[in-house]
C-alpha cells in the first residue's frame, strides 16, 4: 500500500449517492506529508460526498489541534483547527484545479486522493499569528528575544520588527528560519 492509499476515493466505482468518510489526521499523517508548516497534530476530518451524474460534491469538516511554534516565545503550542469547506470534483482529461473549489480528475483513473487537500485545509485554517493564551508564554525566552530584538533594532533601522512579534506581518504560518539561529544563540 502507498503512503496515502487510505485517502483515495474511487469515484468511478461509487454506487450510492451519498457517502461519508472519516479520517484521523495524527502525527503519523503529518510525518508522511513531510511539509514544514505542520508537523504534529490531531485533527478529525469528516468528508461527506454526494454524487450527481458525473459530478461529486465533497464537504469537509475538520476539527482538532495542530502543534505550531508560538510567534512570541517560539515554544510549541496547540492551535485549534476548525475548517468547513466544499469541493466539486468532475471528470476530465487530466488533473487540474479550475477554481479553488473545482477539481478535475482524469476520467481514466476515476479516483481522487484527498490527502494533500486535507493538509492544505489545515494549513489554511491556521491564523497568521499563533500566540499562547495570556500568561502561557515561555517568559524567559520571550523576554530574551525581546531584548535581542530591541538591540538589533538600534543597530539597523531598516529592520522593522515589532518588539514582541517575532515573525512580522507578512510571514503567515511558519517561523522565520532566522529565528532558529537566534534560538541557538540564546540557548548556548
Ligand atoms: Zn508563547
Amino acid at each position: 500500500m502507498g503512503k496515502f492509499d487510505l485517502y483515495k476515493i474511487q469515484l468511478k466505482s461509487l454506487l450510492e449517492e451519498n457517502y461519508s468518510f472519516q479520517y484521523e489526521l495524527n502525527n503519523d499523517f503529518f510525518e508522511k506529508i513531510d511539509s514544514p508548516e505542520v508537523q504534529k497534530g490531531s485533527v478529525t476530518a469528516i468528508v461527506t460526498l454526494s454524487k450527481k451524474a458525473n459530478t461529486f460534491e465533497l464537504n469537509f469538516v475538520l476539527e482538532g489541534v495542530v502543534i505550531v511554534a508560538c510567534d512570541r516565545c517560539l515554544d510549541e503550542m496547540e492551535q485549534p483547527i476548525n475548517y468547513r469547506g466544499k469541493m466539486i470534483v468532475k471528470f476530465g482529461k487530466e488533473f487540474s484545479q479550475e477554481d479553488d473549489d473545482i477539481v478535475i480528475v482524469p476520467e481514466a483513473e476515476g479516483e481522487i486522493n484527498i490527502a494533500w487537500f486535507l493538509y492544505e485545509f489545515i494549513v489554511l485554517s491556521i491564523p497568521a499569528k499563533c500566540i499562547h493564551a495570556p500568561g502561557k508564554c515561555n517568559k524567559i525566552m520571550a523576554s530574551k528575544l525581546r531584548k535581542h530584538l530591541v538591540l538589533d533594532h538600534d543597530d539597523d533601522e531598516n529592520e522593522n520588527f515589532d518588539e514582541v512579534d517575532l515573525t512580522g506581518e507578512d510571514n503567515e504560518t511558519t517561523v522565520d528560519p532566522r529565528w532558529d539561529g537566534l534560538r541557538n544563540i540564546i540557548n548556548n
